[in-house]
């Protein structure tokens, strides 16, 4: 099949997915895959789990929507177990774009400013306010004029504090760029810049959309590095794959997010405030636990057994979020499509990254047989 009826904003590889279960999916020809993708970083929890599929079906039998001029104890529920910890409270929207356009205006309204800084290689969505927060230029080709104010500095570079001065209402970063290559940030870097950002009256902007839900063995990457954001965005993972987002930020901000200053029909939608409630409560410590203990053993499997392949130039990643750089001459949406031929589902990202995000649940053996395939596969391509 070749789609003819959508636009083809996607370059998609030809078969359909049609049916999952836990780490494992089916494509309509019958083949069953290892999944290393999460549905990029969403499907933490699996796929077919039957403890979401209980509660978004008890939810669909109750109501599937019901506007935000309402009560609702499903948000306060899940905004409790988000943000609480932090001292923050949550605005709910639906996807990770709309959870940064949130944090952007709002950073403008608490502060009276209106510069941003980001950084190289960011990836921050692609409405008009996080496209112009993100720093990939060939993603925002055509698209000017784009929001001013947005001004970028080199990620991990010490230099960048000399932008951040009181005109900025926010720095917005990743602590692991995940589009961007996998990119881990240094946490003296980090903290340097949280203090910088303080210092000059600039809210510290932290999105979390695909680090976020437990992905680095934390519910937040940030708290890795103990950093003290004063707004968190997080999206992808938080309902499992039901189409959610949300702000998280400083109780202290409520006054500058008052009734009628923002807001979406479908916000806090409850089928998907039903997963995300279940989706929290099964990141629990000793879940989280053993998401880092799954990627410490990772780590070393790829220290020892792959890191000396011929056609990879070096490995980064945090948690269960790994990248692959390949050399210059290996090309990398080959080497995915050879790794689906094998029955194994993968991604890539920028600086020709292969990009590794499998689900959490996913065992220490699975692992280890996604990286044996992996490992196969790399070691028998001739590098130039
Ligand atoms: C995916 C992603 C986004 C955008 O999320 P959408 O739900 O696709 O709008 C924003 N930030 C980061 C870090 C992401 O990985």
């Amino acid at each position: 099949m070749m789609m003819q009826h959508v636009f083809p904003t996607y370059n998609r590889f030809p078969f359909e997915i049609v049916s999952g279960n836990g780490f494992k999916l089916t494509d309509n020809k019958g083949m069953t895959y290892l999944d290393f993708t999460s549905g990029i970083g969403v499907c933490g929890l699996g796929y077919n789990v039957s403890k979401l599929n209980e509660a978004v079906e008890k939810q669909l039998g109750k109501v599937w929507h019901t506007s935000n001029l309402y009560e609702s104890s499903l948000q306060e529920s899940v905004a409790k177990k988000l943000g609480e910890a932090h001292g923050m409270i949550a605005s709910f929207c639906n996807s990770g774009t709309e959870a940064n356009e949130a944090a952007f205006k709002l950073a403008r309204r608490a502060t009276g400013k209106s510069e941003v800084l980001a950084f190289d290689h960011s990836f921050h969505g692609r409405t008009y306010g996080s496209l112009s927060l993100t720093g990939n230029d060939g993603i925002k080709e055509g698209f000017g004029p784009l929001v001013p104010g947005v001004s970028f500095a080199k990620y991990n570079d010490f230099a960048a504090l000399d932008e951040i001065n009181d005109q900025k209402a926010a720095v917005i970063l990743e602590v692991v760029q995940g589009e961007g290559g996998v990119v881990v940030g240094d946490a003296s870097w980090l903290k340097a810049v949280e203090e910088k950002a303080h210092e000059a009256g600039a809210l510290l902007i932290i999105d979390e959309v695909q680090t976020g839900m437990g992905r680095t063995g934390k519910l937040f990457a940030f708290e890795n590095f103990e950093l003290n954001p004063d707004i968190v965005t997080v999206a992808k993972g938080l309902a499992n794959g039901i189409p959610v987002g949300a702000m998280l930020g400083k109780k202290e901000l409520a006054k500058f997010f008052g009734p009628g200053t923002h807001g979406s029909t479908f916000a806090g939608n409850p089928l998907a405030m039903a997963a995300a409630d279940v989706v929290l409560d099964e990141l629990n410590t000793e879940f989280l636990k053993g998401v880092s203990e799954k990627s410490d053993f990772i780590k070393f499997l790829l220290e020892q057994k792959v890191k000396n392949i011929d056609a990879i130039e070096s490995i980064s990643g945090f948690g269960l979020m790994i990248g692959i750089h390949l050399k210059e001459t290996v090309d990398v949406s080959k080497v995915v499509s050879m790794l689906q031929d094998k029955g194994l589902l993968t991604l890539s990202a920028r600086d020709n990254t292969l990009r590794l995000l499998p689900p959490l649940i996913m065992p220490a053996s699975e692992l280890m047989a996604g990286i044996e395939i992996i490992t196969e596969t790399l070691e028998n391509i001739l590098v130039a």
